[in-house]
């Protein structure tokens, strides 16, 4: 498995805006869609391109295209705050969604809704800004792999050395791009200096 802590000065503003506690949800959102679109660039800055004839008002030209379709799948619910920048940058993209919750007996991932679009010769960016134990990004991308997913990377927002660890173990061909890597979760299995809970943050939930 391959990680890049994208190493941008943007990307540290933005992610300082984050984790300040004092962020309210409207700016927490709009901050969240700025970062993305710097995990983004990193996320398809090895995608292949393909060229093709134009004409610009001086004349012909070639131009380039991406030579490979993008799926995003956001995992619920907080995946759904990189989903917009994703949906503004990137050509064509096809959006599917993974909804996983804890089952309370088991303490197992739990799907409740799942939609894919067609996976075949795609690149899948995996959206999952929290990689805590691990435990729902390494469900979401076992289901991916099941539908036909080969090329997935996923976009983090905040990574514990535990979800690392767990995705190294489950999942060694998959790329994880991050924005910061910090020390370690707490005894609930937050991140630690993290964020916060991502969705109540992006949403303004209790
Ligand atoms: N999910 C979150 O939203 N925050 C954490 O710190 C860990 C998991």
């Amino acid at each position: 498995m391959s990680i890049t802590a994208v190493d941008h000065p943007l990307t540290a503003h933005y992610m300082s805006i984050l984790r300040d506690q004092s962020t309210e949800p409207e700016k927490f959102r709009e901050t969240t869609r700025r970062l993305a679109y710097t995990l983004l660039l990193e996320a398809t800055a090895d995608m292949p391109l393909e060229t093709y004839d134009l004409t610009t008002p001086l004349g012909p030209t070639t131009g380039h295209r991406l030579a490979r379709r993008i799926v995003a799948v956001a995992v619920l619910r907080a995946g759904l705050g990189l989903l917009d920048a994703v949906i503004d940058l990137l050509p064509g993209v096809k959006v599917g969604y993974a909804g996983v919750q804890r089952d309370e007996e088991t303490a197992l991932p739990q799907e409740y809704y799942s939609k894919f679009p067609d996976l075949s010769g795609t690149r899948v960016l995996v959206l999952e800004p929290m990689l805590a134990t691990g435990g729902s990004l390494s469900w979401a991308i076992a289901r991916l792999k099941e539908a036909g997913a080969t090329d997935i990377t996923s976009l983090c927002v905040v990574a514990a050395p535990e979800g690392v660890a767990r995705m190294e173990a489950d999942h060694p061909t998959v790329r994880i791009v991050v924005a910061a890597l910090d020390t370690h979760l707490n005894d609930q299995f937050y991140i630690v200096p993290g964020l916060g809970d991502m969705g109540d943050r992006l949403f303004g939930t209790p």
